[in-house]
């Protein structure tokens, strides 16, 4: 292909990816909203109703914002080949061409984080708490920052480190080396997380013996299922916001609950959310979407394998000479098209695999406790209740609270 060309569609894919989530959230946020469903009367008012439209629309301008800043600075970038002259600059230095590489991704790095900060800042301190989800303090939202940054600089740039001197030193055969080895860390990230990352950021303490923890270990002995340890993670630190998860394989399973889903849930509605938790593990969810992320890494490798011996894109980035780093760069956005349709086939195997917790809750335990503890969630979180579909079928992760209360509320 032609330097000329591949700038065009460079430009071409660019537009495409600021454009597109532009206007299904467009769609989503000024979907005509009908009248509050029966099943939600007791929990939803039209002042709440009214606050969550609100919410998503202050959102919705804010993300038009940062997109459109973001999108007009990586097409300067571009077509004025700017990436390209701060490669010619860093390589001027006469470092090695690792060196390099590890220099030019950690200044894009830092300097896209310096410029995202404000907006950061903004989203966090001004909408998340004029609508009181914010619990952060200036302190933990500059300690995060700092920790993320350390966290980044260990562990990215390590698998950076490993994932340049490959391409630098193995060629064309760097692909699948690097696939096994991220393989192997995606393992350890999983099996990890709770005992190693999350203690980082959050506090997590034993959950206190008493009617909710007996509930929810009888509940788990029922299903024939262990649990190492249940956690209380103090996520109010930071948002109001509730949530539970797992993490763990084998033997070495691991509960958390936020302590503000502790606040505002039942002991019967507690124990439905972790019998949802639960169906995920029993019907293979995690092991399912863990291949299919590594299969996914596999082809982006693999791709990217094609892409990063090439002059063109170099050059079309504005390069002097071929350059491994200017690749990448390139190779990440004219992926963003492909990975938005990989992205789609994930979400669709996800809220499948909802609907499939969803009813091993509702055989094992029961639907109403997690209809219930499902409204009161998106409600406190201001989540729409009549999404578009178009929205819902790139976007959503999880299926429209509507349709999971109606399987999990008829007979
Ligand atoms: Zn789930």
């Amino acid at each position: 292909m032609e330097t000329q060309s591949l700038l065009y569609l460079l430009v071409g894919v660019l537009a495409f990816g600021f454009i597109v989530p532009q206007l299904l959230e467009f769609l989503q946020v000024y979907h005509p909203s009908r009248k509050i469903p029966d099943t939600l009367a007791e929990y939803l008012s039209l002042t709440k109703l009214e606050e969550s439209k609100s919410y998503q629309r202050v959102n919705f301008n804010f993300k038009v914002i940062t997109s459109s800043f973001t999108f007009l600075l990586t097409l300067l970038c571009v077509t004025q080949g700017w990436f390209g002259a701060i490669d010619t600059w860093i390589v001027s230095f006469g470092h090695s061409p690792l060196m390099n590489s590890l220099l030019f991704f950690g200044l894009i790095y830092v300097a896209s984080d310096v410029l995202s900060l404000p907006f950061d800042y903004y989203r966090t301190f001004l909408i998340e708490e004029k609508f009181g989800f914010n619990k952060t303090t200036l302190r933990t939202f500059f300690l995060d920052k700092l920790k993320a940054y350390a966290l980044s600089l260990l562990i990215g740039g390590g698998l950076m480190l490993i994932f340049l001197w490959l391409v630098h030193t193995m060629g064309p055969q760097f692909w699948w080396q690097f696939w096994l080895l991220a393989g192997v860390f995606m393992i350890l990230v999983n099996v990890g997380y709770t005992a190693w990352i999350l203690p980082l950021f959050n506090t997590l303490t034993p959950l206190a013996e008493g009617e909710v923890r007996d509930k929810l270990l009888q509940y788990a002995s029922k299903v024939d299922f262990s649990i190492q340890h249940i956690f209380v993670m103090d996520g109010s630190r930071r948002s109001a916001k509730a949530n539970a998860f797992f993490s763990g394989l084998g033997k070495q399973k691991k509960v958390v609950l936020y302590d503000t889903l502790l606040e505002q849930h039942t002991p019967e509605e507690l124990v439905a959310v972790l019998a949802h938790e639960i169906g995920h593990y029993k019907k293979n969810h995690l092991k399912w979407s863990m291949l299919i992320s590594l299969l996914q890494v596999g082809i982006l490798l693999f791709l990217l394998g094609q892409v990063v011996f090439s002059e063109t894109m170099s050059m079309a980035l504005g390069g002097s000479s071929w350059s491994v780093q200017l690749n990448i760069l390139g190779f990440t956005m004219l992926f963003a098209p492909l990975s938005m349709i990989l992205g789609i086939g994930m979400n669709w195997l996800s809220r499948k695999h909802e609907f499939e917790a969803d009813h091993y809750a509702k055989e094992t335990f029961g639907g109403k406790p997690l209809a219930e503890a499902l409204k009161t969630l998106s409600v406190k979180t201001l989540s729409t209740i009549h999404p578009h579909p178009w929205y819902v079928f790139v976007n959503c992760s999880h299926p429209p609270l509507l349709e999971r209360l109606k399987r999990l509320e008829e007979e």
